[in-house]
């Protein structure tokens, strides 16, 4: 094995994703209090001080909120852009912080992460693929739409974590007001079923062996939905291509399964 992950949470609950080769274990966002991401790593059967780094794909709080208190008490580097830094209020201490920008990969012992740009309502998001041995995964959270630059970074993957926020019809009837309504629709919001079926169909490889849907809003969307819409976007192409993707619905409250690679 050569990568594991396990998402701790997904949603706008809380996003945190740990990524494993055995030695070395990084969180990938701790949007989790800092007591339940130590409670969901500890089922992982990880204690905090084992963490190597934190790595941080943008400022919402869902995303950073665990971050400080998680922290705290750790001496591990926190991987973060400028502009996420500057707009997320926290404070690390400069001999803590690593400055990273999207184009330019980045090593934790090993463990290549290759950041780019999202199209998303934040100061600078960013998604990562990540590279060990020659396995590759990508975790993408928190776009608009699957812009040509995302199509292509997911290229070659073995393991896709990708946002499949809302069903558009639930969105639209739901109980959210319409700016908000707007906001989540829109190509700096969040990616609906549709969208994860339009990639599928017209962008996606076939390559991963996991796809795993996250970020499910819990109040427009329902993981049967969501995985269903994915399902049938995949079915058509296995009319083209054969593909041996397995899906997986990740959900808010429990640890995900572990994904190995
Ligand atoms: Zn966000
Ligand atoms: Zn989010």
């Amino acid at each position: 094995m050569s990568l594991s992950l396990v998402l701790l949470g997904s949603g706008s609950s809380g996003n945190a994703t740990l990524v494993s080769d055995g030695d070395t274990h990084i969180l990938v966002d701790v949007g989790l209090s800092g007591k339940e991401t130590e409670r969901r790593l500890a089922e992982c059967g990880l204690t905090p001080q084992q963490i190597s780094a934190i790595v941080v794909s943008h400022e919402h709080g869902d995303h950073c909120r665990g971050i400080g208190p998680f922290a705290k008490h750790l001496k591990v580097p926190v991987f973060i852009t400028d502009g996420a830094y500057a707009a997320s209020g926290l404070v690390i201490d400069e001999s803590r912080r690593q400055r990273i920008e999207s184009g330019r990969a980045f090593d934790v012992h090993g463990v290549v992460f290759t950041p780019f740009a999202v199209p998303h309502d934040a100061a600078d998001p960013i998604a990562f693929r990540i590279e060990k041995s020659g396995v590759r995964i990508a975790i993408v959270l928190d776009l608009g739409y699957v812009s040509n630059l995302v199509a292509e970074r997911l290229k070659g993957c073995d393991g896709i974590v990708l946002e499949s926020n809302h069903d558009i019809r639930m969105l639209k009837v739901g109980p959210y007001p319409w700016a908000l309504k707007q906001r989540v629709m829109s190509r700096r919001g969040h990616l609906s079923n549709d969208g994860v079926s339009e990639y599928l169909t017209n962008g996606f490889d076939g390559k991963a062996s996991h796809l795993v849907l996250a970020h499910l809003s819990e109040k427009n969307n329902l993981p049967d939905l969501a995985m269903l819409s994915a399902q049938r976007a995949l079915e058509e192409r296995s009319s083209l291509v054969s593909l041996q993707t397995r899906l997986d619905v990740a959900r808010p409250d429990r640890v995900s399964a572990r994904y190995r690679f």
